[in-house]
């Protein structure tokens, strides 16, 4: 017979978080950029969240019931992110960049009663309202957008409906730590977006993982922007770990054009800050001009880093971009670049390349590799396989109409559709998406190592690799190719580079010159929109 513990058995809650805001970090700072900063501290922003809690409870929004932000980083949608999960209704964050029959899809989906809705977001959300079944209400939040406010009895104000409120407690309070909190759908690039589900629970330990000294070392003494957008994965939590450990908060507002994240950065001195590699790159001629001194830890996350770029912010601010693997399915962390005893003396573009590749798993979180026979592939660097993940930070399931069941194994880890290989000391290397990697005479070609091989090269700004059908190979790549500003590039130039790069078979005889990668609505390049320019009338690969 196992004894029991003598511990206090207390929910881990988002409430938990508003309160430790409030009553250890009182005076830290929550900023909003925008045409001027809003500065604010947690001692402001606790009684406004209580008030919207009230304003939702007049507003009829019952337990359980999803209410939808489309909101960028900024200090009333942290408002949100504690005021709908604290009083039991559930946080769910929309991705304004999608498509409107997604946009759409998701909020019927997820049966949002109320909409909360920045002011500079409206002209997207609006036209699409008549489509949104179970919307009752659109609340707007004035962020200096100019769209006029439509003369319609659905639309409220959000600075009048706290001002009806008080800040008296919540009553409503989450006893149960595996209720429901937030919403998030993941972008879909094949079939329907599907709903991940966060736990109070998993909020609370992922928010709790990103604080370890070997995962991002957040603490008081942080300064922390996420520029990674808070309508996509929670902002990688952050916004919950700055409350954890009582770091300021500094966030864009609806200024993201690479020159005001530069500016932001500098001006409030901010040491740790997180985006995906479009963002970086795109900030690269905006370094010199401005004193990013006070920087510790930039992450770059959601996809590849390129040694090209990492080295460019190695040089202009004297450090490398770190690494961070995840998925919306994972809260997102699950592994972040840091180097190991056993890395210490690496230096210059060895030691680049360790931080800008996945890292271990962080605590809680289990990783592995599996082969096509579903047999667990040896941690040996070079054996790729699915990965796969578990732990109390990752999905058991899909929330709404497609449970997506085939994502997830008999013993209950999540197939998350990337090769990837591990080595002996737990370090996670990603080789390709399943549906990315280009079969060429029977033997795989990495879409991301020729992409990074290609953008190796200081001519080259950014580049795609897809496969296309070939009659003789089964498939060969072609490389979308964007040039950096002033260079002069041929498609034979780029050959040329990758010849003492690459093996001579995976160099692409299509290589295709273009002013700009499409990207998706989270940043990433969007392979699909490739191949439906390239490929054209051509079958797609059988995998797709
Ligand atoms: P999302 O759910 O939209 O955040 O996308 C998750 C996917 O992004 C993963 O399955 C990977 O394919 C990709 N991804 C995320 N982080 C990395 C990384 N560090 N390196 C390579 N691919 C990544």
């Amino acid at each position: 017979m196992t004894m029991r513990g003598l511990m206090q058995d207390r929910p881990l809650t988002v409430p938990t978080l508003l309160s430790r805001a409030e009553t250890s970090f009182g005076h830290k700072r929550v900023i909003t950029g925008g045409t001027s900063d809003t500065v604010a501290t947690w001692a402001d922003v606790a009684p406004r969240v209580r008030r919207l809690a009230h304003a939702l409870d007049a507003l009829g929004v019952p337990p359980g019931a999803c209410v939808g932000t489309f909101a960028w980083n900024s200090q009333r949608h942290v408002e949100l992110y504690l005021g709908i999960p604290s009083s039991g209704r559930v946080l769910h964050t929309v991705n304004h960049r999608l498509h409107g029959e997604q946009i759409t899809f998701i909020v019927n989906d997820a049966a949002d009663e109320v909409l909360f809705v920045d002011r500079t977001i409206l002209p997207v959300v609006w036209p699409l309202v008549a489509s949104f079944g179970s919307v009752r209400h659109v609340v707007v939040m004035d962020d200096g957008g100019d769209m006029p406010i439509p003369d319609d009895p659905r639309i409220l104000d959000y600075e009048e409906l706290l001002g009806d409120q008080t800040d008296r407690p919540i009553a409503t309070d989450v006893r149960d730590e595996n209720t429901a909190a937030s919403l998030c759908y993941t972008s879909g690039t094949t079939g329907n977006p599907k709903g991940v589900l966060y736990s109070h629970r998993s909020v609370v330990l992922h928010s709790l993982l990103l604080l370890g000294a070997d995962v991002f070392a957040l603490s008081e003494q942080d300064v922390v922007a996420p520029i990674v957008p808070m309508f996509h994965v929670n902002a990688w939590g952050l916004p919950y770990a700055a409350m954890q450990c009582g770091a300021d908060l500094v966030l864009p507002g609806p200024a993201t054009s690479a020159e005001e994240l530069v500016s932001l950065l500098a001006r409030h001195r901010v040491t740790f800050t997180a985006a995906v590699a479009t963002v970086w790159r795109d900030m690269v001629p905006s370094l010199r001009g401005h004193d990013l001194s006070s920087m510790r830890h930039i992450a770059c996350g959601g996809g590849a880093v390129d040694d090209a770029l990492s080295r460019r912010y190695e040089e202009a601010i004297g450090i490398p971009l770190t690494n961070a693997w995840g998925m919306t399915e994972t809260s997102p962390v699950v592994t972040t670049s840091r180097l190991g005893t056993q890395h210490r003396d690496l230096a210059g573009e060895a030691r680049r390349l360790l931080l800008g590749s996945p890292g271990p798993a962080v605590p809680l979180t289990e990783i592995r590799v599996v082969s096509d026979d579903g047999a667990e592939q040896p941690r040996d660097g070079t054996s790729p396989g699915e990965l796969q993940v578990a732990g109390a930070t990752i999905a058991s399931g899909y929330f709404g109409a497609d449970p997506g069941t085939d994502s997830f194994t008999a013993d209950g880890w999540l197939r998350t559709g990337d090769v990837a290989t591990i080595d002996q000391w737990g370090y996670l290397r990603i080789v390709d998406r399943t549906k990315d990697l280009v079969k060429s005479g029977g033997e795989w070609i990495s879409s991301v190592q020729l992409e990074n091989a290609i953008m190796a090269d200081p001519r080259v700004k950014e580049a795609a690799v897809i496969g296309i059908v070939d009659p003789r190979w089964g498939e060969r790549p072609v490389a979308c190719v964007v040039p950096t500003a002033g260079a002069t590039l041929t498609p034979e130039d780029v050959r040329e580079h990758l010849r003492d790069r690459v093996a001579s078979w995976w160099i692409p005889e299509r290589i295709e010159l273009m002013s700009e990668i499409p990207k998706t609505a989270t940043g990433k390049w969007s392979k699909q929109a490739l191949r439906q320019q390239f490929v054209g009338a051509q079958p797609e690969p059988s995998r797709e």
